[in-house]
């Protein structure tokens, strides 16, 4: 048959569209999606057609075709992953996941109207810096308080309101890139403030910073050097000498802590981490943390400290430009209010309860998931458990070293690689480490439920290869 006679018997669109399976399509796809699908799909036949005189239509093809494309197409581009990496904070993936309450208060603000700027007392205006403020104070032990966008967002709106065409003093061991192009001398001079770097990178002394104040200063600034650490022959200035040398000229002592924790996690075996409530105690009158780190819950800024500065932050202008929505402003209510109980705060945060995983649990865990996937997958894949460990991840706690156990998993018929590579390229991705030609599965970071999605993906995997 020659080439045209064979390009003749194509169907047309119209044709296609009285198909069963293209009904079905049209069930549960919007129309121009389908009508693209089964227009890219006829142009990638008639190629085939063109190129390869031996081949001929075949519609069950097509029609496969056109699902694998919508299939793809109707894929959100953001969606869920497991992490089975033990890297609780990661920030690639999401950071912190949201605790059941705080997903419930978001998913009752975002469909209905809200208090979002209304008070129900007076029937007038309200603000938007109520939901959070008591709640914040009450933790943190800080006169007042707001919540932004994001940490970077609230150090640039304190440079902003307390340095801009002024100097802000700030050790050079602080000078951190804290990733993703956060850079603190960046910072600095896009607010406006002229940076006074004081110190070496491995020593800062308090006279350091005495000999930089002048009546330019408007700002001392000290930054938690989050995801590195300067060890050996080193100094730093503390907090409480900072807050009295602040005292003495008059100017504000702003700390950007990263991570914020509220809870003391020492008690859990985890390194000394400052808790927000210590730097307001010792007298710091900014401080700054983020909503989704080590605290676990929506992306923020968290700006706690005296009245009269956080004041001034409110009326800045650039509060505006970093206002919450209602939906982060729904989940981080809910979040802090889980934390007015220590425990439930402990069972219920995610980030917290993976932080705080009895290591008993974990290996119990593991060794679940290496029994079954050795079950479902025979002579198929070596499984056993070992000793390794998690992170916090997202520049908080970088030397603690999480004890965990995790379950391995070696394929026998194909490299450990391509295993990662197909659990990745899944529904919903699987994100696993690879080390000593194993697959390592962190239980830790695994949701409920997740153990046995791990085992039956990881058998789908093994056995569409045998
Ligand atoms: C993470 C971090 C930031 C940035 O916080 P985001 O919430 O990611 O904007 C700023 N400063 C420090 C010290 C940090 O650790």
């Amino acid at each position: 048959m020659d080439t045209q006679e064979r390009l003749r018997r194509l169907p047309k669109v119209d044709d296609l569209l009285r198909h069963s399976r293209v009904l079905e399509m049209l069930e549960d796809h919007p129309r121009p999606l389908v009508l693209e699908v089964l227009r890219e799909s006829l142009d990638l036949t008639r190629k085939r057609l063109i190129a390869d005189e031996r081949a001929s239509y075949d519609e069950a093809t097509l029609l496969a075709e056109a699902e694998t494309r919508l299939a793809l197409k109707s894929l959100p581009s953001l969606r869920r992953v497991i992490n089975a990496t033990g890297i609780i904070v990661h920030t690639n993936l999401g950071r912190s996941i949201l605790s059941k309450k705080a997903v419930a208060a978001v998913t009752e603000v975002a469909g209905s109207y809200s208090t979002l700027e209304y008070d129900t007392a007076s029937g007038e205006r309200g603000s938007r810096h109520v939901h959070c403020e008591e709640l914040l104070c009450r933790l943190t032990g800080a006169e007042a308080a707001m919540a932004v966008n994001n940490n970077a967002g609230a150090v640039m709106i304190a440079l902003a309101a307390f340095a801009r065409g002024k100097e802000a003093v700030v050790s050079r061991g602080q000078l951190v890139e804290i990733g993703g192009s956060f850079r603190i001398p960046d910072i600095m001079r896009e607010s406006g403030a002229t940076m006074v770097e004081v110190g070496t990178t491995n020593k800062t002394h308090l006279r350091d910073y005495e000999n930089a104040i002048t009546e330019r200063t408007g700002l001392i600034l000290k930054v938690h050097s989050s995801n590195f650490r300067v060890v050996g022959f080193t100094q730093e200035v503390g907090l409480s000498e900072l807050v009295e040398l602040g005292a003495r000229h008059g100017v504000v002592v702003f700390e950007d802590l990263g991570s914020g924790v509220i809870i003391d996690l020492r008690r859990y075996g985890l390194p000394y981490e400052p808790t927000v409530a210590e730097s307001v105690a010792t007298g710091a009158g900014l401080v700054s943390c983020s909503g989704d780190k080590l605290l676990g819950g929506p992306q923020a800024g968290i700006l706690v400290g005296s009245a009269e500065i956080i004041q001034r932050l409110k009326k800045h202008p650039m509060a505006r430009a970093l206002r919450l929505d209602k939906m982060t402003l729904a989940a981080l209510e809910a979040t802090l209010r889980t934390y007015i109980d220590t425990e439930a705060a402990l069972a219920e945060i995610p980030t917290l309860r993976m932080l705080v995983m009895p290591p008993a649990e974990v290996a119990e865990r593991a060794a679940a998931l290496a029994s079954r996937i050795a079950e479902e997958c025979g002579n198929g894949v070596e499984t056993d458990t070992a000793g390794d460990v998690s992170r916090a991840g997202g520049g908080s706690l970088p030397l603690a070293d999480i004890p965990t156990t995790v379950a391995r998993v070696k394929p026998r018929s194909f490299s450990v690689t391509e295993l990662e590579r197909r659990l990745r390229l899944g529904e919903p991705p699987i994100v696993a480490r690879i080390k000593d030609e194993r697959l390592l599965i962190d239980p830790r970071t695994l949701c409920a439920g997740e153990d046995a999605e791990v085992v039956s993906r990881v058998a789908s995997v093994l056995s569409n290869e045998a």
